[in-house]
């Protein structure tokens, strides 16, 4: 590239870097941080090769944080730098390697530290007293905002030791407290905030430190920049836990690379499972003495770096909201997308949850949104671009009527969701039968969807009792139902009716009552005449039975119908076994050998992690003693392998809900 063509692309570099910058400070991300890092690289090593284009406010050498603010700046006595970030472990191994170049040596001993979606912030203290906050502002300067520092309740105003030191760490809201700030706003009709991170920011930049103290921010502390007498900078967070400082639980010490590498991927996989919000995890060199050795470029210090965790997003526009019925009523919003690829497999539906977060988000036809993939298969919705909204984009409202049954839709007061409150729709009787069915309930594995809608079409189902009416005649008339499938229907029905009693209940589809409840109704009440006949308080009785679950489970066997449906069931010949196994929450896959093959959507080390933390054993090849193959496209001789030892194959959709379950 010549020097002119170098200065163009600068231009455009910064250009498009200073865009995203004030996306990404003030509103929400327009591109996904691995895609920003790499403008960001491209700038630098453009920047290198033509040092005299370099500009001085070149976002590869500022480090950038929200605008300043009303509040007096106050400098810092060491800069507040940002961290260098690497995304894969092979960019982490280079890290490792030139740390230990840089050091000439190969004993180095990392901390690993959660990486915390929030906002740095220098704690001052003198002779053991909070005297100042002050955020990281330009790294040579921030804001002071000691009043609002001082509103945290988790740290501490005044030490046991009469002690002058200067600590820093990060301040968040944890996912509860930042939906209750939201939901309090959507009350009062303020704006929302995007996400914990931006509000945080905005919540430590208000003025009246009193509103600050109301919204509930919490902090972590990760780091003793001056007074401390420690070796390591573990060690370090040890002193600063003993003086009542919150230091992340999470935090370890390591000796080997792989062991940094294995907290990373554990992470990665776990951190849905975390009260607050990460990004990734920060590896710093623990030794005080190697990390002065190692110094620090004008924008971070070399003896740490962010392992960024791979925020699984794409950008789509929303085209068209489908309405899901549920087997309860339930209407649930689908996002329908321009089919975009997100991890390897492309996408085109994503689920909205309900109508409060339609309203959250603001979603219009026609906007440009940005889509995750949390630790769930089904992606979702999470932010949406207002900015580029064409002008035609049409506001997506809660649904008048059931798009099945057209019944007007309703809103129970106190509820989140709309209902179809038809109980004869075509959608929900669909579901609730295929609910019973399924694999946790009744367990007939003959039946599924495309027959049942035949039926209903047919007049030939209405409810699940109706299931046990079912004649030969009736079934081989149907599509692609010859007489040996119609016999395989039939025989199942028959097996399933010596069935446990926690399982018809769960079969039932009472609302609010999972596989676990109905264990526990099962146990406590050892038949189903007891169960129907239970008071209010004798349903409460039970410790893990609360008001919801006792409400649903009454208002449900006070119902003429129902109490018909089940009567119904049981002249057909319903016995109901009293035995309830025990109630674990042990994974189906606890002890099952399973073999991976084929091209997944993720790597087959995550599905091994994913596996393994439920119990599962993955092995290379199959044998005899393999339970399952995990197959995505283009199996090869593994599968054929599955194939004639009868092993049953399965796809990553069907794993990641046992894993789940
Ligand atoms: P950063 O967020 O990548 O890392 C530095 C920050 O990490 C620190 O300032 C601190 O606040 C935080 N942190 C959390 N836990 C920590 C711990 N245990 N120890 C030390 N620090 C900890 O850096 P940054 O300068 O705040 O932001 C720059 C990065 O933000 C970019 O590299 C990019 O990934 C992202 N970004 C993205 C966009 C976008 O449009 N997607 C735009 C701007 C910036």
């Amino acid at each position: 590239m010549n020097q002119q063509a170098a200065q163009l692309r600068i231009e455009e570099l910064c250009q498009q870097i200073h865009a995203h910058n004030s996306a990404y400070y003030t509103r929400i991300p327009t591109i996904s941080d691995k895609d920003y890092d790499q403008l960001v690289t491209e700038l630098k090593s453009l920047e290198n090769a033509f040092p005299s284009l370099r500009n001085v406010a070149s976002p590869t050498t500022k480090i950038l944080g929200t605008p300043l603010s009303a509040f007096s700046s106050y400098p810092h006595q060491v800069p507040m730098l940002s961290l260098s970030n690497v995304y894969s472990f092979d960019e982490l191994q280079s890290w490792a390697v030139s740390v230990e170049k840089l050091l000439d040596t190969q004993e180095v001993e990392y901390t690993c530290e959660l990486k915390i979606d929030g906002l740095a912030i220098s704690v001052l203290y003198e002779d053991g007293k909070l005297v100042r906050g002050v955020t990281r502002g330009d790294g040579i300067a921030g804001d002071d905002i000691t009043q609002n520092i001082k509103t945290i309740e988790n740290l501490p105003l005044q030490l046991s030791n009469p002690l002058s030191m200067e600590v820093r760490g990060e301040v968040y809201y944890s996912k509860m407290n930042f939906q209750k700030l939201n939901q309090r706003r959507q009350a009062m009709e303020e704006p929302l905030f995007k996400n914990p991170r931006n509000a945080a920011a905005g919540s430590l930049r208000l003025l009246d430190s009193t509103e600050v103290r109301r919204r509930n921010l919490d902090i972590f502390v990760y780091s003793l920049v001056s007074g401390s007498l420690e070796a390591g900078h573990f060690q370090g967070l040890e002193k600063l836990r003993q003086l009542g400082f919150p230091i992340n639980p999470e935090t370890r010490k390591y000796q080997a690379l792989a062991e940094v590498m294995e907290f990373c991927q554990s992470w990665e996989q776990k951190k849905e499972q975390l009260p607050y919000e990460v990004d990734g995890v920060v590896i710093k060199i623990n030794t005080l003495q190697q990390q002065n050795k190692l110094g620090a470029t004008a924008k971070s210090p070399r003896w740490a770096i962010a392992f960024k965790f791979v925020a699984e997003q794409a950008f789509s526009r929303l085209l068209e909201v489908e309405i899901g019925v549920g087997r309860t009523g339930v209407l649930t919003p689908v996002a329908i997308l321009e089919p975009v690829e997100l991890n390897s497999t492309v996408v085109s539906r994503a689920t909205l949850h309900n109508y409060d977060q339609v309203a959250r988000l603001d979603l219009h036809i026609g906007d440009l949104v940005t889509l995750e993939k949390g630790g769930e298969i089904i992606p979702k919705v999470v932010a949406v671009d207002k900015e580029v909204r064409p002008r035609d984009a049409v506001r997506i409202e809660p649904p008048v009527a059931c798009p099945s049954c057209n019944t007007l839709a309703i809103q129970i007061p106190g509820e989140v969701d709309w209902r179809c409150p038809n109980p004869q729709c075509k959608s929900q009787q669909l579901e609730r039968i295929l609910h019973f069915v399924s694999r946790k309930a009744m367990n007939i594995e003959t039946i599924g969807p495309a027959l049942v809608e035949q039926l209903l079409d047919k007049g030939l189902l209405h409810n699940v009792a109706d299931l046990f009416r079912l004649k030969h005649e009736d079934l081989s008339q149907l599509d692609r139902m010859g007489d040996k499938s119609a016999d395989n229907v039939l025989t199942g029905l028959e097996q399933s009716k010596n069935c446990q009693l926690y399982r018809f209940i769960y079969a039932l589809g009472i609302r609010n009552v999972g596989e676990k409840s109905a264990k526990l109704l099962a146990r406590h009440f050892q038949t189903l005449e007891n169960l129907m006949n239970a008071s209010i308080e004798k349903l409460h009785e039970i410790d893990e039975i609360g008001p919801i679950i006792a409400k649903s489970v009454y208002d449900f066997s006070r119902q003429p119908e129902n109490q018909e449906i089940i009567q119904q069931c049981l002249n057909h010949g319903i016995v109901l076994q009293q035995e309830t196994p025990p109630i674990t929450d042990a994974s189906p896959l606890s002890g099952k050998t399973i073999v991976i093959t084929g091209t997944l959507s993720l790597s087959r080390e995550i599905w091994k992690e994913r596996l393994e933390s439920v119990g599962a054993i993955v092995t290379n090849s199959v044998s005899k003693k393999t339970d399952y193959l995990l197959a995505g496209e283009n199996a090869g001789s593994k599968l054929a392998k599955a194939n004639k030892l009868n092993i049953p194959t399965v796809d990553e959709n069907t794993i990641q809900q046992w894993i789940n379950s």
